[in-house]
């Protein structure tokens, strides 16, 4: 078939593009192809934490300077903003809650990265009332747990449904008339002034094409330096909505905590908690373990345990995972490549349900050609610093995760860490990366 516009992967990214890109240009025949279902890959299973990009605000400044970073940040959380409202309209409920995300020092060692948010609200461009720094007994009203102490609530933070978002959204983008093909995964794509998409079922040829692909990008060898895939998975218990209110956590507000191996929790509408982390499991594809490891749904069920004792013998539901796409800077990047007709976006690493709004909004312009307020962020044209190449990428990939991972468990039982794995866990920061800690 012949389209305009062919966009690859349904996930949040392919979606929002195709949003932007028939609100832009009601008349653009765009063509979405999508390997499983629309949000069958994390836009569909993530922990619903939607914010925007001023967490990133640090290495965005390092980057591109402060103007450029609150560039970004105000670009991002328009998105989100804009977004809540189109559901609100469109009456498709995704659970949206704005109460905030607080996160939790669970230890001595980490109480002083509280002390970066204090300083971080002082920076020129950064605004002031993002954050707000809560003592132990703050923290305590909010949710109670044994490892709580201070900690500091981000507080425009949300939380959304992830696959009532991505499903409602294919609703809105097929009504506007993009034809959507799923269970047609893209064995192939071909550059040219003609973009040629090739699928076991037929082919597409457009003017234009999106690459949506998240984790799937390494397969593509452009980007195999530019993204290593990572797991991430997450338990979820049965209801027990009597125990969250001993626990005081009825507010819906969404937590983490300070490791480098994040650990982020939320609760839902009937009394469950969804209980995740971004894992030590790095991948050299997108499959495999990445959706599912047993291993680390024993570790997230101990964790939930300890820290919340009156969830003991609640049982566990449901548990999933899934493939994150780690950037070097941790920020996503943009930009078109094979003679300019190939637009990409990629690097969410973990943190795409509202960045991935904006993306589409980008991703739409460089389509149209647009030299816009998105076109023009600094996160289009940006090349990622590349991972170190093959064999080398994987094997240090894993080295130093689990690095990370021990010297996390050593922080959090309020040890200090084994010097050689600490040395390890900081080497990617040492190489430039802001990854590991
Ligand atoms: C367990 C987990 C929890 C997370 N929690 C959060 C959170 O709380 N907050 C947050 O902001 N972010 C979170 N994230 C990250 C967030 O989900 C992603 O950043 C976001 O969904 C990325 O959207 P995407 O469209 O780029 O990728 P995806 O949703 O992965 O979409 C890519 C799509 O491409 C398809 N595809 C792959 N190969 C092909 C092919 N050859 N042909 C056609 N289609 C193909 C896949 O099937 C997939 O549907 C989490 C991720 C995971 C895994």
């Amino acid at each position: 078939m012949r389209a305009d516009i062919a966009i690859v992967g349904g996930g949040y990214t392919g979606l929002w593009t195709a949003f932007h890109l028939k609100q832009a240009d009601p008349g653009a025949d765009v063509v979405l192809l999508e390997a499983d279902i629309c949000g069958s890959g994390p836009s569909g299973r993530n922990g619903g934490f939607m914010y925007g990009l001023w967490e990133d605000f640090e290495v965005l400044a390092d980057l591109f300077g402060t103007k450029e970073a609150a560039r970004v940040g105000h670009a991002s959380e328009r998105a989100v903003d804009l977004a809540v409202d189109l559901f609100r309209k469109a009456d498709i409920d995704i659970w949206f809650r704005r109460a905030g995300h607080l996160t939790v020092s669970t230890s001595p060692v980490f109480d002083g990265a509280l002390e970066e948010f204090r300083q971080l609200q002082s920076r020129d461009g950064f605004p002031a009332d993002l954050y707000q720094l809560l003592s132990a007994s703050e923290v305590a009203d909010r949710c109670r747990s044994p490892q709580f102490r201070a900690g500091v609530l981000q507080t425009r933070g949300a939380t959304v449904q992830p696959a009532r978002l991505a499903r409602g959204l294919r609703a809105m983008v097929q009504a506007a008339g993009v034809r959507i093909y799923e269970g047609t995964p893209v064995d192939r794509i071909r550059g040219g002034s003609t973009v040629e998409i090739v699928t076991r079922a037929g082919e597409v040829a457009a003017d234009q094409a999106v690459l949506g692909l998240n984790a799937w990008s390494n397969q593509i060898p452009e980007f195999r330096r530019s993204i290593i895939p990572r797991a991430s998975h997450i338990v979820l218990t049965e209801p027990a909505p009597e125990r969250l209110r001993e626990m005081r956590w009825i507010g819906g507000e969404g937590i983490g905590d300070f490791r480098a191996t994040l650990n982020y929790l939320r609760t839902t509408p009937d009394g469950r908690i969804a209980f995740g982390a971004a894992t030590a499991t790095p991948g050299r594809g997108a499959d495999g373990r990445m959706s599912n490891d047993a291993s680390w749904y024993r570790r997230l069920e101990a964790t939930l345990e300890r820290w919340f004792p009156e969830f003991r013998g609640v049982g566990i539901d449901s548990v999933w995972g899934g493939p994150i796409d780690v950037s070097a800077h941790h920020v996503p990047f943009f930009g078109s490549m094979w003679g300019g007709n190939v637009h990409y976006g990629m690097g969410f690493t973990g943190g795409g349900v509202g960045p991935c709004i904006l993306g589409g909004q980008i991703l739409s312009s460089l389509v149209l050609g647009r030299q816009d307020e998105f076109a023009s962020l600094p996160l289009v044209g940006f090349r990622s610093k590349r991972f170190p190449p093959e064999p080398l990428l994987y094997v240090g990939a894993r080295l130093t995760l689990e690095a990370i991972l021990r010297t996390d468990d050593a922080w959090e039982a309020g040890k200090s860490g084994n010097r050689l794995l600490e040395m390890l866990a900081r080497l990617p920061r040492r190489l430039g990366y802001n990854l590991g800690h």
